[in-house]
Formats: structure tokens, sequence, C-alpha cells
């Protein structure tokens, strides 16, 4: 019996292990900013966004960014910099019971042709690896075309908020067949986790 009940346990520590959230950073977290963020004080919460990463966890989700910062290839900032904005995002979200488990970046600039700055998967290919996950059942949300793009070609399931650049993104059409369009990152959690209930 004992057996069976420390068998259910691990079975259900891995399921939990997949639940898993992707989230595109700046547009969908804090305000987009066409000159980049390069400080800690250009980095500003989009209202209700951090709430919404904080829910997400508490019904047991991890929360993952994927992120293109050419700013660093470009010398915008350097990574100490990126490291005090992170810093930054970390204590918002701490103070609201809330974390974001990790941060995958793309540093380059898009003449370095790289395979990781999206619309390319590869950032999205080594969390599928890293995790362990089937992307299938693991939802990205985005606010570019690039984002959805780079989701669809690793098989997520993609979800475009309209904050950030998200209603050009929505306006401009071509959107990866099957996705969901939400007003913001809050109103993404709520009715993902209220689908998840049922
Ligand atoms: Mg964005
Ligand atoms: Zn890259």
């Amino acid at each position: 019996m004992n057996d069976v009940r420390s068998l259910l346990g691990k079975r259900r520590e891995l399921t939990m292990q997949k639940k898993l959230v992707i989230l595109d950073r700046d547009g969908i977290i804090n305000q987009e900013s066409d000159s980049f963020i390069k400080s800690p004080n250009e980095w500003i919460p989009i209202p209700g966004s951090l709430e919404a990463i904080a829910r997400l966890n508490q019904a047991g989700y991890r929360t993952v960014i994927v992120s293109n910062q050419s700013g660093l290839g470009r010398g915008l900032f350097n990574m100490a910099t990126l490291n005090e904005i992170h810093e930054k995002m970390h204590y918002n979200l701490a103070a609201l019971g809330g974390r974001i488990d990790a941060i995958f970046f793309c540093s380059h600039i898009p003449s370095d042709y790289c395979d990781c700055r999206k619309p390319k998967p590869g950032l999205l290919v080594q969390i599928i690896q890293r995790f362990e996950i089937n992307p299938a059942s693991v939802p990205l949300v985005g606010d570019s075309l690039r984002d959805l793009q780079a989701g669809a070609a690793a098989g997520f399931s993609c979800h475009l908020v309209l904050t950030g650049k998200g209603q050009k993104t929505l306006d401009a059409g071509y959107l990866p067949e099957g996705t969901i369009v939400y007003s913001n990152l809050h109103a993404f959690a709520l009715d993902f986790l209220a689908a998840k209930d049922n």
C-alpha cells in the first residue's frame, strides 16, 4: 500500500513538473519599448502581469521566459545590466508570491543568423529537452508574430496577447493556425486556469 502511495506520489510529482507556461518578456510582462529595455528603470511591469504569473505559480505552473535580447549583441547594455533588470523583475514578482523559473534569451543580432533568435525555435527546443515536456500541452504566450512562429515551429500551443506589439500583430494577420487571443497576460492566466479546472 505504501509502495503504491509513494508511486502515485512520484507520478504526481512528475506530472507537476510538466506544468509549464512559456512567456515572452517585453510586451507581455513589462512594457514594450522600441528603443530596447536597457536599464532597470526602463523595466516597467504591465498592470496585472506579475499577479498573473503568481496565480499560475500558485496553480502549480512553472513559468519560463524566452526572450530576444539583441540589445546585448548591439552593445546597448551588458550582461550585468540584464541581470540587474531581471533582479528587479524577480524582486517585484516575489513580493506577490510569484517566480520565474528560468530565463532563456538570445543575445545575437539578426546578421549573426543564429538558431536561437525568434522566429527560430532554438531556445524552445532547448526548453523541451531541459524540462522534458511535450510542447503540445504547453502554452506559449507572446505579443509578436515571431514569438508565435517560433512556438508553432517547436509545437507549442500559441497564445497572443494584445499588450506590447500584440494589437499590431493581430491586425497584420498571418497568425499560426489555432492561435488564441487574449487582452493581456492576466486574462490569459484566468482563462487558462479556468479551462484546466474543468
Ligand atoms: Mg515581445
Ligand atoms: Zn541567438
